[in-house]
């Protein structure tokens, strides 16, 4: 038998041995219900306190909302683990839906603890507070509280969520059904094949522009003939969401979103701000890639087109070996953390069938691990889709000593470690390219992210904001909604973009997500965040690290506003923090435009 140092296929038995079909797992989840029935009891059981004397019992509730959640994480992270691995197992899936279901039981039980909390005085909420049991739990207590403050009563918010399951979340199913339906006939290599919206997109990388181009117009006329549907769907997605947000009396559709991310409209201005004054640069990018390309202006399907034929690859032992190295240079805690998931089968990466596509990463909270899931075949964007996914389990890994309430971060946050990890190894890829071409090519990778965080997700930002404006009146029309996209497309790039794609409103599936309203800008805040927290630990070496942790520590328990000031000593609602990390990205297309000029 060989020695593998770095094995290519995790370990799942150490959680639950056997997999789906294991007895322990089943076990597991069958124990779920008895421990909300206890929760349940406590929070029935409870009465909105009078003095601090109720501190003990609060604590007791928080134990057991502790238990409830950790136990439903770890089912939850290795269901999904199993289901990704082999996308053929009908018992994971089953028992993901038994899952789910125990999992709804929990949100009425943990909104009648909030209506509670909301119900207490100020001075005796303030006094539990100070108490020994809560005060780690001021924040996260101090937010529901709020949160339920501003909610309708608890008749009317249960009365919203039975309503939403057909009314609201629905719609947004539907849209996947509409999107899978589609099949879209593309000419390629002088075949006709019929695509799917995915696969069709696939090709805007292709490097034969007239493909390119067949894809898009073919995208086009099926999201025109369509129009009608998918303009239907997200009015009323819309439409309802708007009718809750007018019940609660909330007049700002941004207002959700923030409290979901923790975060003032002032930090989102900043940051747009700060990104519009330095988009000449990238619109100065996109200009200079037509130009390689031989055309006038980029049109949309020119984004993803390759400027280089480079083709570097790297082993899986190489890719571990050169994520460990480039590691070590930031902190040897990264460095031995990593080399702990490499060695102790945390990570799924083998090239075989029946694996979904893509990646993510997992915690396993009973257990104190990560599982990391992606399928690695040499690119160097495997490698650095890997060293992202290792960000995120290092977060994880940072929490280890937070109470487990205290390590819900919000999204924003959420890609601050996985960005940061993801960038050691992009800038070092690009400083050990072996060739020019390779250099260029991984140089722009580096701002094609810059480019859809600034331009990109700011069109959807724009219109997204400029539609719900309007929707608060009425439906607003296909041809309104086109023009909207397309306003917001060309604002958002600066005068970089030739040919727009009126239909993105149909096509991006981010618009239509009920779980989580505007699902755009805390992408490019997570991007920016990341890159000013690089730039520092850039600054001051192996030194940043204990640093950097506790940063991560802190990410659940703050606003992100009061994150960084007290970590970075920076205030982000200020432009000037912004810029800084704008100014990296600037650098990049200064040294591609050098490189490609000659
Ligand atoms: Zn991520």
């Amino acid at each position: 038998m060989v020695n593998v140092k770095y094995p290519e296929v995790w370990d799942l038995d150490v959680f639950f041995p056997g997999g789906s079909a294991s007895p322990q797992l089943i076990e597991h989840i069958e124990s779920l219900t008895p421990k909300l029935e206890v929760l349940k009891e406590k929070v029935d059981k409870f009465e909105v306190p009078q003095n601090s004397d109720a501190a003990l019992e609060i604590q007791s509730i928080l134990e057991s909302i502790k238990e409830v959640m950790l136990h439903i994480s770890q089912a939850g992270a290795v269901l999904s683990c199993l289901t990704a691995q082999d996308t053929t197992d009908r018992e994971a899936l089953l028992l993901q839906g038994q899952l789910s279901g125990i999992a709804a039981n929990s949100s009425p039980i943990l909104e009648s603890f909030n209506q509670k909390l909301g119900k207490i005085d100020q001075a005796t909420f303030k006094a539990l507070l100070e108490t020994a049991e809560l005060a780690q739990f001021e924040f996260i207590l101090t937010e529901w509280r709020e949160k339920s403050k501003e909610s309708l009563s608890e008749e009317e918010e249960a009365l919203i969520s039975a309503l939403g399951v057909d009314g609201y979340s629905s719609w947004g199913q539907l849209y996947n059904m509409l999107i899978g339906d589609i099949k879209v006939e593309v000419e390629v290599d002088g075949e006709k094949k019929l695509l799917s919206v995915g696969q069709a997109n696939n090709l805007s990388s292709h490097k034969d522009r007239t493909v390119r181009k067949a894809a898009f117009d073919a995208l086009e006329k099926v999201f025109t003939e369509r129009e009608e549907f998918f303009a239907k769907t997200l009015n009323h997605l819309a439409g309802f969401r708007l009718a809750v947000y007018k019940k609660r009396g909330w007049d700002s559709v941004t207002k959700e979103p923030l409290q979901i991310n923790r975060m003032k409209q002032e930090t989102i201005d900043a940051m747009w701000g700060a990104i519009t004054s330095r988009k000449a640069t990238f619109a100065g990018y996109l200009q200079h890639k037509a130009n390689l390309l031989g055309t006038e202006q980029l049109d949309w399907f020119d984004f993803d087109a390759p400027v280089t034929d480079s083709t570097a690859t790297m082993s899986y032992h190489d890719g571990a070996e050169f994520i460990l190295k480039h590691f070590g240079r930031f902190g040897s805690e990264m460095e031995s953390f990593a080399r702990t998931a490499f060695e102790d089968g945390w990570i799924e990466a083998e090239d075989r069938d029946n694996k979904r596509p893509g990646g993510f990463c997992t915690g396993m909270p009973l257990s104190e691990q990560s599982r990391i899931f992606m399928t690695y075949s040499g690119s160097m964007s495997n490698v650095s889709t890997l060293a992202h996914e290792l960000g995120h389990a290092f977060h994880t890994y940072a929490l280890r000593p937070v109470h487990p309430l205290n390590r819900r971060y919000a999204m924003n946050v959420a890609e601050t470690a996985s960005t940061f990890a993801e960038m050691i190894v992009a800038d070092a890829a690009v400083e050990e390219a072996t060739t020019e071409q390779e250099k260029i090519a991984l140089l722009e990778d580096k701002i094609q992210r810059s480019v859809a965080f600034f331009m990109n997700i700011h069109a959807r930002y724009l219109f997204e904001t400029r539609f719900y404006e309007e929707r608060k009146k009425g439906i607003v029309s296909t041809k309104r909604l086109n023009e909207l996209m397309e306003e917001a497309q060309i604002e958002a790039h600066a005068g970089g973009l030739g040919e727009t794609h009126p239909h993105f409103w149909a096509s991006k599936m981010h618009f239509y997500i009920t779980g989580v309203p505007f699902y755009n800008f805390p992408y490019t805040f997570g991007y920016l965040f990341s890159l000013s927290i690089y730039a520092k630990a850039k600054e001051e070496g192996k030194g940043f690290e204990e640093k950097y942790m506790a940063l991560l520590r802190d990410t659940a328990v703050m606003t992100v506003e009061e994150l960084a000031m007290k970590h970075l000593g920076e205030d982000i609602t200020k432009e000037d923090f912004w810029l800084k990390g704008i100014a990296l990205c600037e650098k990049d297309v200064a040294e591609f435009i050098a490189l490609t000029s000659k």
